[in-house]
């Protein structure tokens, strides 16, 4: 009989069977949600309040009536990786070929995971050092492979390297890196990148470095790519983000690089998530990275100076600032006004203070005991910034 003509009792009831049961909206999504329903002002999600530069945007008009309206190549289109490969040897003094080690993705978050699937397999392990971004984890699960989570070390968000070569074991594939760091804003050092290439030497594992805020390193630092560490590139993928660097997270544009090998094992996966990426998009960032290739250089005074006055403005409050070393995120320590775990202080102040801000302890399996602090995000205008001090003053 066929199917549609049985009786509706004789038909198997249909069973949700979740991959990802623990897992809920991502935090950022709901504090930015809470924000708009609580009319809060929203220094949470690292999200800037300001547009793009007005000619790359103009760059994007030009090519959309130029016609560059279909499909780009798979990989990306040639002339921004070249324009990529260019900036990586400007920025970090290595050449790459932008045609096998350059890819351009749909933001980080496709770059951190086509990468994942791409290298992870069932029963591996990978290395998260904690607090670690929000998507690294649920992808790992979904390869079937297990994390090993290890705690920064406080104050200043350091690798444990005692811990971290305890950690490695025979099933260990990838171990993730976020530098400058989300949400400490640390960064490593030259002596880190050389320690970890000591500790991987005899190993397998393949390094993922999202480095998406690398143009965001303030008080006349550099950031330390793992681009510039010729051992490590060799075995790392390291993911860059366009959204973060031109004020546009709007647009999903990021790229990775990656040696040959890699690059094949992840455009294999790439392809049939999104195939390729925005054409016109592509096409206004190459041209305005040629145009502009001071644009990086710039950028760290801009946000060092929204960070200074950010930081001036929440010395008349009660939270305590914690030094920002790079990224648009600043943390603060709230435990004089109040013991409250994290996330119920933070869903104190959306819901009745108007500020939404982002917990840290969501993103770490343990976080210290009596930790009290907040991520606030400073690429915002003076206006949002004075008035989210100002409603933290009134605490
Ligand atoms: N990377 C952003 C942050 O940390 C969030 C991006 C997102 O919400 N997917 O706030």
């Amino acid at each position: 009989m066929p199917l549609s003509n049985q009786p509706i009792s004789r038909v198997a009831p249909f069973v949700m069977r979740s991959r990802l049961p623990a897992v809920g909206t991502t935090l950022f999504t709901v504090m930015s949600q809470a924000a708009i329903e609580y009319q809060a002002v929203n220094v949470g999600q690292g999200v800037p309040d300001f547009n793009p530069p007005t000619r790359l945007l103009d760059c994007v008009t030009e090519h959309l009536h130029r016609g560059h309206n279909q499909y780009a190549p798979m990989s990306g289109v040639v002339a921004l990786r070249e324009a990529i490969a260019a900036k990586i040897e400007r920025c970090y003094l290595r050449q790459v070929s932008a045609q096998e080690e350059v890819t351009i993705t749909c933001g980080g978050t496709e770059a951190i995971a086509s990468s994942i699937q791409a290298l992870v397999h069932p029963g591996d392990e990978v290395i998260l050092l904690d607090p670690a971004y929000d998507s690294y984890q649920p992808i790992v699960a979904l390869c079937g492979a297990g994390v090993r989570r290890l705690p920064l070390l406080r104050p200043r968000f350091s690798i444990d390297w005692q811990r971290l070569k305890e950690a490695i074991t025979p099933r260990t594939r990838l171990l993730i890196v976020n530098t400058p760091h989300n949400p400490s804003g640390a960064c490593l050092s030259a002596a880190d990148l050389d320690q970890l290439a000591e500790i991987l030497r005899p190993t397998s594992i393949v390094v993922l470095a999202d480095e998406v805020y690398e143009h965001m390193v303030f008080d006349g630092r550099t950031h330390v790519s793992v681009n510039g560490h010729a051992e490590l590139a060799a075995r790392s993928i390291v993911v860059s983000s366009f959204g973060k660097t031109y004020h546009a997270t709007g647009w999903k544009i990021g790229y990775c690089v990656a040696p040959a090998e890699l690059t094949l094992e992840l455009r294999k996966v790439h392809q049939f998530v999104t195939f390729s990426i925005a054409t016109p998009l592509q096409y206004a960032l190459a041209d305005f990275m040629t145009e502009h290739p001071q644009w990086e250089s710039e950028l760290p005074n801009f946000y060092q100076a929204k960070r200074d006055y950010f930081n001036s403005l929440l010395a008349s409050t009660r939270v305590v600032a914690i030094p920002s070393a790079a990224t648009y995120f600043q943390l603060v320590d709230y435990s004089s006004i109040s013991d409250e775990k994290d996330t119920a202080f933070a869903l104190r102040l959306v819901k009745h203070h108007g500020i939404a801000t982002i917990p840290i302890s969501p993103f770490s399996e343990e976080s210290p005991v009596g930790e009290r602090i907040l991520r606030l995000c400073f690429a915002k205008s003076d206006t949002a910034l004075l008035l989210a001090a100002e409603r933290l003053a009134a605490l």
